[in-house]
């Protein structure tokens, strides 16, 4: 799957190899071709178009990095929204220490039986002790293959009668428990060909009676743009809290699967990549990611991209101090206007309205005043008392408003510092430092 795919945008980022400068129509053009080979491989139309939009205006907003060629860094733009639209972080089911109980809901023939008893496998062999129930109350051949699946991996089975109520389906797994500790418990429910009012009624019940902690849609990748009709069809009636893909190993174009993600807004956990019991792998956005695009080409520019921030030692933004920015504002003033080169950080220019300028008198006053701090005041604002801002005024050729806006400023950017930090620590995955 997405050979094809990985192939075209590959072929057209490559298009601009070579090159030491691209205008605005080679990047146009770069991205139609993309966005057709987006379309080709059955993405969902919408995503394809905000996935475009979104690699076009983080590039076009991007500083020009000069240890990157500029196909290198459409690629890595490229990269980081494909791992955006997979999910970003890649992110595992909730399993408490007890009384997990799983839902698996999806249509017949997705792969939720045999999903059912891959992740009752995976599970065991992390040292769990998983309970499967086979809970289609209509298909005693349903059952049946469970049933089969729980001997093979060694996970017992709780079957549902013909026509159970949901009540007495809790009773009895209450019963089972008291008897034989489990910790998490995975209901195979019932499916069916096509969605069908019935059985969503029955899962509905299903669902509020034996209250899960996590229902789990298992999405048929091969299905194309149905799954995500499926998917949404899933979570408006009974509500899903995640995505299992199943047979990503087929040979279908598996764009749709791709957009599940951004289309129901739910994590994709797992995927199936074989018929196996072991054929089920966490979901990695940021792997599959970098297979769609080459794992040559992309790793590459990781190391260039990890070279650029070695050479740039950064200070840990946190630990900012009064000293470091009229430090920063001497280096500044020798390469040019302050407006300038707030322009040219990665990710500050996008923030700033358009036609944004620094007063430039305004720095002077605000070096003066940083200057005529002793270096212990610049080091700790804290102590800065009432007295300390008079002398500071005074000797600064300021007012001591003035020496508290600043003071309030500084205070609010190490603020912001710290929230950009936390961001890019749970981000954690971009190529560029921002
Ligand atoms: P259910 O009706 O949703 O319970 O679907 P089943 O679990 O019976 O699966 C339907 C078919 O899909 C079976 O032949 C499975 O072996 C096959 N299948 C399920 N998951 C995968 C997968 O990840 N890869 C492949 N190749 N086949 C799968």
């Amino acid at each position: 799957m997405f050979e094809s795919l990985s192939q075209r945008i590959r072929a057209a980022v490559d298009k601009l190899r070579g090159r030491g400068r691209i205008t605005e129509a080679d990047l146009k053009a770069t991205l139609r071709e993309i966005r057709m080979s987006l379309l080709e491989a059955d993405v969902n139309f919408e995503v394809a178009k905000n996935f475009v939009n979104k690699v076009q205006e983080k590039t076009l907003g991007q500083a020009v990095l000069e240890s990157l060629t500029p196909a290198e860094q459409i690629l890595s733009v490229v990269y980081e929204e494909l791992v955006e639209m997979l999910g970003g972080e890649a992110k595992q089911p909730l399993l408490k220490n007890e009384g997990n109980l799983w839902f698996m809901v999806g249509l017949q023939g997705s792969g939720k039986t045999t999903t059912s008893g891959k992740l009752a496998h995976f599970y065991k062999s992390k040292g769990r002790r998983p309970l499967l129930v086979a809970a289609d109350t209509q298909r005693p051949a349903a059952r049946e293959q469970l049933r089969i699946l729980g001997e093979k991996i060694g996970v017992p089975v709780l079957e549902v009668a013909d026509g159970e109520r949901p009540e007495t389906t809790r009773a009895r797994l209450q019963q089972h428990l008291t008897f034989d500790y489990r910790d998490l418990v995975i209901v195979d429910t019932a499916g069916r060909l096509q969605i069908d009012q019935a059985l969503m009624d029955e899962l509905a019940q299903l669902k509020q009676v034996m209250g899960p902690s996590e229902t789990l849609l298992v999405v048929d990748s091969m299905t194309g743009q149905e799954a995500l009709n499926v998917s949404k069809a899933f979570d408006e009636r009974i509500g899903v809290t995640g995505l299992i893909l199943t047979k990503l190993d087929g040979d279908a174009r598996g764009g749709a699967a791709l957009s599940a993600r951004y289309v129901t807004g739910k994590p994709i956990y797992f995927a199936g990549v074989s018929e196996k019991v072991e054929g089920l792998e966490p979901f990695y956005p940021d792997r599959l990611a970098q297979r769609i695009l080459g794992m040559g080409d992309l790793q590459t520019l990781l190391e260039k991209a990890r070279q650029a921030e070695l050479e740039a030692p950064q200070k840990d933004l946190k630990e900012i101090t009064l000293e470091d920015l009229i430090t920063q504002m001497r280096q500044m003033r020798k390469m040019g206007s302050f407006t300038e080169i707030l322009g040219m950080i990665p990710g500050i220019s996008r923030m700033l309205p358009p036609g944004f300028s620094v007063d430039e008198k305004q720095v002077n006053r605000m070096e003066a005043i940083v200057l005529s701090m002793t270096p212990k005041e610049r080091r700790d604002p804290r102590i800065l008392n009432a007295s300390r801002r008079k002398r500071i005024a005074a000797g600064s050729g300021t007012t001591v408003q003035e020496v508290n806006r600043l003071i309030k400023t500084f205070e609010d950017t190490k603020q912001m510092l710290k929230t950009l930090a936390k961001q890019q620590a749970r981000g954690g995955r971009g190529l560029f430092r921002r």
